[in-house]
């Protein structure tokens, strides 16, 4: 049975008009389907963009809203306004659940769409390493909703910070830690040391916000690992002067949503692990499994097309793209 078999709009069909021109179908209106979307507006094709939301979230900016910097709907804007004045392109909203290369059709919740060719835009999702314990605890953030829930649960830990009884209590509430020394936790590292220094004092002045922590937890040895060693210092330099707590050999092994284990059996107090340790791919089902990379991502040539299935791309964070001379 397909996943959306027995849903509301299963029976429904996308309703797309016919057309002298070959149909492009893009899944996913994130940074790379949105793009290549516009690109394609007004040229002789009939564009077809689904996405299982309707409207486009601007990643980068998502540690701000968590960290109440910006409102949700400054970063996020309603896709079908983008193609305003596109004569060929449609949105639909609906879920891809499964790609049948042979008929170059797509299972969608909102019926099948056929194809003539297809880009899978799907992008990525946080990866716990298989860590079901630590994926039931800690915070990710891959989504407008996901900044919001962090932002959530730091204001709820302020709020119960403000009436604990014990010291040690307290401190555990008003610690924050963040695993994953990459670009976004250590921005997310930043922009939490601003909003203990700028933004919770005024909300809560019966705290001591020299006791709030805010440790940045990364295994490889360095911050920004693939970065030079010149940013990778300055990065540690700028959080250690901003009051962050960096400890980039740590390697975190458990979080049972109160006490955060590593591997060398050190142990955390807290209520707020944010989780920017990894993400991984999610490809739609139906392209060969051997074309898809035990991180999720779909191999494709220099073309982005997918190993495997003439007519099918992939394009950018789902994308492993293998250059035969490297
Ligand atoms: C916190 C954070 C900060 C970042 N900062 C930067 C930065 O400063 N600079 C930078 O270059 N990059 C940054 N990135 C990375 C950047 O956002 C991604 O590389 C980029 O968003 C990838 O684009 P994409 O189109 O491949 O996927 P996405 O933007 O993730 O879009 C995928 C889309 O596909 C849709 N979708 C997925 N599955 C389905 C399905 N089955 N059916 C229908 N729709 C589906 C999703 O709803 C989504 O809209 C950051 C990422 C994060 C999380």
């Amino acid at each position: 049975m397909l996943p959306f078999e027995g849903s509301i709009f299963y029976y429904m069909s996308a309703h797309l008009p016919n057309s002298q021109y070959p149909r492009i179908v893009i899944i996913g209106a994130g940074f790379a389907g949105l793009r290549l979307a516009k690109k394609l507006s007004n040229k002789p094709f009939q564009v077809v963009l689904i996405d299982r939301n309707n409207f486009h979230q601007f990643q980068p900016l998502f540690y701000q809203v968590a960290t109440a910097g910006l409102a949700p709907s400054a970063i996020s804007f309603p896709i079908r306004k983008v193609f305003h004045s596109a004569n060929n392109v449609i949105f639909r909203l609906a879920s891809v659940e499964y790609i049948d290369t042979n008929k170059k059709t797509i299972q969608t919740s909102v019926g099948e769409i056929a194809f003539d060719k297809l880009v899978i835009a799907v992008g990525a999702d946080t990866n716990y390493f298989n860590n079901s314990q630590i994926e039931q605890h800690a915070l990710p953030m891959k989504s407008v909703q996901e900044s919001l829930q962090m932002r959530n649960r730091i204001l709820e830990c302020m709020e119960a910070a403000l009436i604990s009884e014990s010291e040690e209590d307290r401190e555990a509430y008003m610690t924050i830690l963040v695993v994953g020394g990459g670009p976004t936790g250590t921005e997310v590292s930043g922009a939490l040391s601003e909003m203990k220094r700028y933004v919770l004092p005024k909300d809560y002045p019966e705290l001591d916000f020299s006791k709030m922590a805010i440790h940045l937890l990364e295994a490889s040895g360095k911050l920004l690992n693939g970065m030079s060693s010149k940013s990778s210092e300055a990065a540690e330099r700028f959080l250690s002067d901003m009051g962050v707590k960096v400890n980039s050999s740590a390697l975190v092994e458990s979080f049972d949503g109160k006490t955060v284990t590593m591997k060398d059996g050190k142990q955390l107090k807290t209520h707020t692990l944010i989780w920017a340790a990894g993400i991984k791919g999610n490809p739609v089902k139906g392209i060969q499994p051997d074309n898809i990379l035990p991180n999720g991502r779909v191999k494709t040539n220099l073309f982005n097309e997918v190993i495997g299935h003439p007519d099918i791309y992939a394009i950018g964070d789902i994308a492993f793209i293998e250059d035969p001379s490297l």
